[in-house]
């Protein structure tokens, strides 16, 4: 197979949901289709159980799970699907919205009865505003849940896309029948017992004839045929270069736990999503088919055994191929690196590859050159764009608490940070150090791991701050940036990256210190460039 055939054919992706909404369940499924898996069970949920022993050892056992899952890739029909874990905890929200820099689309989990939670609306803004192409997955079917138009209504209203339904449910809960698909014009009765394959599917011509009444019974046909039409007059017709391009949202019904609607969801995904996409660099636009191999990281993960310090450093390919034992540039340090191990992954495995394509993602064994948002290149300088920074929510000094072990402290801080667990703001008065999270949960994880991984000891402190806002003066030279640094000088910190952070107290504040200074703007979002 050529070059680029290899490229056209991979469909890398993320499934993302509120914490429940099926998200696990599907993922599942959709691995058994691909045959990668052999029974149910196999894909391990990685969210946080509420009420669990103590919470950092629920977030060691996660860890070693979120190694196993963070890419799931599979073959279905003549494409190779990459499927990206994303944390649906909000608490690791930071860690999701870096893996959707990495994804090409996105599958969005929605359930029935719930209808659009709050993680949803979050992470959806996030693709809405990079274009990712998504699809909506309405899961639970099997449930009572809410009327369907309502549904495609509240999804329109709370995430602001544009959707067309692509199957339409017949009934619901108790009284489900079945699925109709618009796209492909067959109608998949459901039977929560029978195991159900492709076979199954009757494929109906004739919306008016009696073959309908027949499967369904008169009623749910009548009222399918009415709320097709119904269909026909509100929704657009799909159209895949709008979907290609954000603006259109196909819909999908069904129940990810009794496997229904989830093979026409499959079926669907590999026709219209996207192969890797081109993205954008600080000096142009990289396309996949490119020769030259580039990539970026955008996820981190330590070692889960403390006596090998070694971390894996996931990378997605944006042009070319990945090669093992050839030399790249770490575009960030200037240096030459050859990787002899670089780790692909298959279902839940991960193994060592010769070579990989753009679209997919190799795991790269690191001593600690990488941090998140890091270039590869075949020699060429450039970075890759957009892994954002958020505003942390929760502020705390942190001190430490063992005089012996200050260098372990430092290092382990520091690596930390590299791989994305919190952010560290230097205030410019003092040189004291404050954490910012986006989770409570996470002064846990940093505590237990510089304990047990650095051998080091921290406490922590209050620091009463609301947000952590980004200084962009119009002008650094100007009389209004010098006043601004002097009124604020308290509230002033360095980011990691050296960036100039107004560590606000209340949203009071940052709106009194924007009309006062409307040269000075502040931003809650940081870009690696
Ligand atoms: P995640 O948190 O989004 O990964 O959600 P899970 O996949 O872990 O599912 C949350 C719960 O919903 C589990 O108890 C699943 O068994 C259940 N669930 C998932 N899909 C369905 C479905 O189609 N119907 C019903 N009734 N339950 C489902």
């Amino acid at each position: 197979m050529s070059f680029t055939d290899e490229i056209a054919k991979r469909r890398t992706f993320g499934v993302i949901a509120h914490p429940d909404a099926g998200k696990t369940t599907l993922t599942e499924k959709l691995l058994l289709f691909g045959g990668a898996i052999q029974e149910a069970g196999a894909v391990k949920s990685n969210k946080i159980k509420k009420g669990a022993t103590s919470d950092f050892m629920e977030i060691e056992r996660q860890r070693g799970i979120s190694v196993a899952t963070s890419v799931l890739a599979f073959n279905y029909k003549d494409k190779k699907i990459n499927i990206l874990d994303t944390p649906g905890h909000k608490d690791f929200a930071e860690d999701t919205f870096r893996t959707l820099t990495a994804v090409d689309s996105v599958i969005v989990v929605v359930d029935v009865a719930k209808g659009v939670e709050e993680q949803t609306e979050k992470l959806v803004e996030v693709c809405r505003m990079r274009n990712i192409p998504m699809i909506v997955f309405i899961n639970k079917l099997d449930r009572e849940g809410k009327d369907a138009f309502d549904l495609l209504d509240e999804v329109e209203k709370k995430l602001d896309l544009k959707v067309t339904p692509l199957s339409f449910p017949i009934g619901m809960g108790y009284d489900f029948k079945g699925i109709y698909n618009i796209w492909e014009k067959n109608i998949n009765l459901f039977s929560s017992d029978s195991k159900k394959n492709i076979n199954d599917l009757i494929t109906i011509s004739d919306l008016s004839s009696d073959e309908l009444d027949n499967l369904v019974g008169n009623s749910s046909a009548d009222k399918l045929r009415d709320e097709l039409e119904l269909v026909e007059e509100i929704y657009p017709e799909f159209n895949r270069e709008a979907y290609l391009s954000g603006e259109l949202q196909p819909v999908f019904f069904g129940s990810a736990l009794n496997n229904f609607g989830v093979r026409e969801l499959l079926d669907c995904f590999v026709e219209i999503a996207p192969s890797p996409r081109p993205k954008d660099s600080d000096t142009r636009t990289v396309n996949p088919n490119e020769d030259a191999f580039s990539g970026f990281v955008f996820k981190i993960h330590a070692n889960m055994d403390p006596k090998h310090r070694n971390r894996l450093a996931f990378v997605k390919i944006v042009s070319g191929t990945f090669e093992k034992n050839k030399a790249y540039m770490h575009v960030r340090l200037g240096k030459n690196l050859k990787f002899s191990s670089p780790n692909a992954f298959f279902a839940e495995k991960k193994e060592i590859v010769d070579i990989s394509y753009a679209g997919d993602i190799v795991g790269l064994p690191d001593t600690g050159n990488f941090k998140i948002g890091d270039t590869l290149t075949e020699g060429e300088k450039m970075q890759f764009k957009g892994i954002p920074s958020f505003s942390p929510e929760h502020f705390r000094y942190i001190n430490n608490a063992d005089p012996m072990k200050s260098k372990q402290l430092e290092k382990g801080i520091d690596q930390l940070m590299d791989e994305g667990v919190a952010q560290l703001f230097t205030l410019e008065m003092n040189g004291r150090k404050v954490i910012g999270t986006v989770g409570a949960l996470q002064y846990e994880v940093i505590q237990y791991r510089l304990e047990h991984e650095y051998g080091a000891k921290c406490t922590y402190e209050n620091f009463s701050a609301f947000k952590a806002c980004w200084v962009r003066p119009e002008d650094a030279k100007n009389e209004e940036f010098a006043e601004f640094k002097r009124v604020k000088q308290k509230f002033l910190a360095r980011d990691k990256s050296g960036q100039l952070v107004f560590l606000a107290d209340s949203e009071f504040s940052i709106q009194m210190t924007q009309s006062k200074f409307p040269t000075v703007k502040l931003t809650f979002v940081s870009e690696n460039v």
